[in-house]
């Protein structure tokens, strides 16, 4: 498998938020189901609100088995949004103290359970669906089982009434564990956010980096040696500019190949890159195939041949394994841009300089 096939399959692989909000969501809720069933036991609200949260539980065990065992993901999610506002949420409601219980807690997480689980229009239609469940059943327990007490089921004789300190005891700990819900969720969201934005920055500076560099040598690319030279001050004598080609470079491929051919460009690179002052405001880049440009600054031209010199000379000095017949040089044509009236010329002037190192005789530099 290629190197972005295998990167391919890694970012598909990897966990998106939506399913780690989901993985939470479903703990959550199981959490939630069980500590309302112990809750309902000690509160002895009677078996019917037992059986409710039961359902709820089981409903939820059905969304675990669809989402980590059948592995249909997107069925799960939809699922889980109508088990929860449609059924747990209502059955709950009636068989766990309705109105004055911590009920409307869980529907406000209900709904803000949807908002991430699903997306567009699914999105909408259960939040409309939920939204509407939620206000029959406040309406049911309004209009259709009237209670001067103002809990909902006392009325019907198999649904609990609440004692007051139930009630109490339902809303805290209703608080409790919706609040604890929301700030997981939150601060799941809020890290899945930074963490994010942190790597696609960490990545454009990578891109960025990429697109101004050669991809054989790791030299400036042609592209970023213009932008030098263009905010270069013009006519300045401190920069000299240095046109450099391998000598006999064909040779060198036909002899040893085109592999061993790449190992020679970049081992120049690689002396480029050593004896080149980026931070000092000078650049090396690779001009064209086995063409490199070099800019440097000095006070004097005997100062800036010493530096292409120590470049030549290292180049020519490479001892190379497996060739020792084998050396490697290349010419040089140098000129001070002092001395031209813009980029463009000292290129031109470089260029000519270089044709008349290697008329004289290669390995040698012109200026
Ligand atoms: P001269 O001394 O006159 O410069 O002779 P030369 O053989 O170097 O002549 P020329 O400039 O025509 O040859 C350049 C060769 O560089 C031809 C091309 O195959 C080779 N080349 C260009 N880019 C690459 C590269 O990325 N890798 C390898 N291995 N060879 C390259
Ligand atoms: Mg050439
Ligand atoms: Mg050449």
């Amino acid at each position: 498998m290629n190197k972005r096939t295998r990167l391919t399959q890694a970012i598909k692989e990897q966990k998106t938020l939506e399913d780690r909000f989901f993985a939470v969501v479903v703990l959550v809720g199981l959490t939630i189901v069980t500590v309302s069933e112990i809750v309902t036991f000690i509160e002895d609200i009677g078996y019917i609100a037992n059986i409710g949260t039961a359902i709820g539980a089981l409903m939820l065990l059905i969304v675990v088995y669809e989402a980590y065992i059948r592995k249909r993901m997107e069925a799960a999610r939809v699922m889980l949004c109508y088990a929860f506002n449609c059924v747990v949420i209502p059955i709950t409601f009636f068989c766990c103290g309705g109105i004055n219980s911590g009920m409307p807690l869980y529907m406000l997480a209900g709904i803000f359970t949807l908002v991430p689980v699903l997306k567009g229009r699914q999105r909408i239609i259960c939040l409309l669906i939920s939204f509407t469940m939620d206000i029959v059943c406040i309406g049911l327990a309004y209009y259709v089982v009237q209670n001067p007490d103002g809990f909902v089921a006392s009325q019907l004789s198999f649904m609990p009434t609440l004692s007051e300190k139930s009630r109490y005891m339902d809303v805290v700990s209703s608080l409790l564990l919706i609040s604890l819900f929301i700030i997981i969720t939150t601060a799941l969201i809020m890290d899945a956010y930074q963490k994010e934005r942190a790597s696609r920055e960490e990545l454009l500076l990578k891109l960025d980096d990429l697109s101004k560099r050669d991809a054989l040598t790791g030299l400036y690319n042609r592209r970023e040696l213009f932008l030098f030279l263009e905010k270069m001050p013009a006519g300045d004598a401190q920069y000299y500019l240095c046109m450099t080609d391998i000598d006999h470079f064909k040779n060198v491929n036909d002899t040893y190949g085109h592999v061993f051919g790449d190992v020679v460009l970049r081992t120049l690179a690689g002396i480029l890159n050593e004896e080149v002052r980026s931070d000092a405001g000078e650049l090396a880049a690779r001009y064209g195939g086995e063409e490199f440009l070099i800019v440097v600054k000095a006070e004097t031209k005997a100062q800036a041949i010493e530096r292409v010199e120590r470049i030549r000379q290292r180049f020519s000095g490479t001892k190379w394994e497996g060739h020792d017949e084998l050396v490697t040089s290349f010419s040089g044509g140098m000129v001070c841009c002092g001395d031209v009236p813009n980029y463009t010329e000292a290129i031109s002037r470089a260029d000519k300089n270089l044709y008349k190192a290697k008329e004289n005789g290669r390995n040698r530099l012109e200026i």
